[in-house]
């Protein structure tokens, strides 16, 4: 995306070899132009592959796929009226297979991987690509080799990758710094491939988001927000809706809202000077492990994101994902996990700083399931009571 120098869709290539810079996978929008049909998309199945001809995947007999996509986009008025707004939805994609979005990117991933004859994948990970990589792994026949941060990682997302059969390696470090190993290895052992969202075949799978939306509602919403942790997925997002434009299926592009935690915020300090240079931060702290990032490798497709959409990036401490996350669960029945909850923290803010209007249709990507992360629970709910079976001392405890 920096020096516009170009690799064959076959090529093995993470970053460019040129410059250093992100790749990203362009599609030959005119000849699709004449292949995509809206009608034929809808007779599908809801899920990632209901879009194929947008998936850069070459041999159907190579597809690795669960279903994935297909996701709720749920209305919540409960929730709107909380924040003042009357048109809000939650796009739930803990829905997917591993209770991740990351699903949607590993399906075209791993795909990928064995079209390109790979006999082993490796990627660094909060937990969710984790576990999401190693699902779709074994089910490719493929060996997988998983590096997460030592002890920073949710117990639920641990146990899945662990469960799934990968090797899983507890790097004495923070994400940043098992990226970093993971890339160079890859860059090393030719035969690993590796499958952190700097790979853009990810992104091509993550982008089915946006068009499932589009296809859900019917048209575009005015306001994507969404929480930001490595910025693979609002860049994801953000293509999925240029490519409906593109191809002329709507005209109308959202505001891309990123939210970041407080303590690891290093794009809402570039997006605050309105810069395109990013500070990365030292030591990222925040109880939404999902996003504790603070070198996302994506940064720049974030930012071009935000800015070409008009949209914003902005923090939320780790009280209000809390709250946020309290609140998804007691007024809609929402279980997911504290990152997610950061787009709903994200759009109170949005709200009463007035850059979001309450008649404006706002969609909050819920990105993972509550269930990856019971120990926060313990932390931040009341314990059970403990009580004797007798009548008596149980109704003593209800108040009706
Ligand atoms: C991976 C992840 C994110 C962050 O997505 P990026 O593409 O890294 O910005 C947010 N929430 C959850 C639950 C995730 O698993
Ligand atoms: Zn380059």
């Amino acid at each position: 995306m920096d020096c516009g120098r170009s690799y064959g869709v076959d090529e093995v290539v993470y970053t460019c070899s040129g410059c250093g810079g992100l790749l990203e996978v362009r599609l030959d929008i005119e000849r699709l132009s004449d292949t995509v049909d809206i009608g034929l998309w809808r007779e599908r199945p809801l899920n990632v592959w209901r879009y194929r001809e947008l998936l850069p995947i070459f041999d159907d007999s190579k597809v690795v796929s669960m279903d994935e996509g297909g996701t709720r986009l749920l209305r919540c008025r409960n929730l709107a009226k909380e924040m003042g707004s009357e048109n809000l939805y939650i796009k739930c994609e803990g829905d997917n297979p591993t209770g991740s979005f990351k699903d949607r990117g590993m399906s075209i991933g791993v795909s990928k991987a064995l079209e390109l004859g790979f006999k082993a994948t490796l990627c660094a990970s909060t937990g969710n690509t984790a576990a999401s990589l190693a699902a779709y792994s074994a089910r490719a026949g493929l060996r997988c080799y998983v590096l997460v941060p030592a002890g920073k990682i949710a117990l639920g997302k641990l146990s899945q990758a662990m469960m799934y059969g990968a090797k899983v390696l507890a790097v004495k470090g923070d994400f940043d710094s098992a990226l970093k190993a993971a890339m160079q290895i890859c860059l090393e052992e030719r035969s690993i491939y590796l499958l952190n969202s700097v790979n853009p075949f990810r992104i091509e799978g993550q982008k089915t988001a946006a068009l499932e939306i589009f296809d859900q509602l019917g048209f575009s919403p005015d306001n994507i927000v969404i929480p930001v942790g490595n910025a693979g997925n609002i860049s994801a997002y953000w293509k999925g809706f240029n490519e409906l434009r593109m191809l002329g299926l709507t005209e109308k592009l959202p505001r891309m809202h990123g939210v970041q935690a407080r303590g690891a915020n290093p794009l809402v300090k570039a997006y605050r000077s309105m810069s395109w240079v990013m500070e990365p931060i030292e030591k990222p702290e925040t109880v939404a492990t999902a996003i504790r990032i603070g070198n996302p490798v994506s940064w720049k497709k974030a930012l071009r994101a935000v800015y070409e959409s008009r949209g914003s990036m902005i923090d939320v401490s780790d009280e209000e994902i809390i709250d946020a996350q309290k609140l998804a669960a007691r007024m809609e029945g929402l279980f997911i996990e504290p990152a997610s909850a950061a787009s709903i923290a994200g759009l109170r803010r949005l709200m009463e700083e007035g850059v979001i209007d309450k008649d404006e249709v706002t969609v909050c990507i819920a990105t993972g399931h509550g269930l990856k992360d019971p120990e926060i629970v313990l932390k931040i709910c009341e314990p059970p009571i403990e009580v004797d079976p007798d009548t008596e001392a149980l109704r003593r405890m209800l108040t009706v």
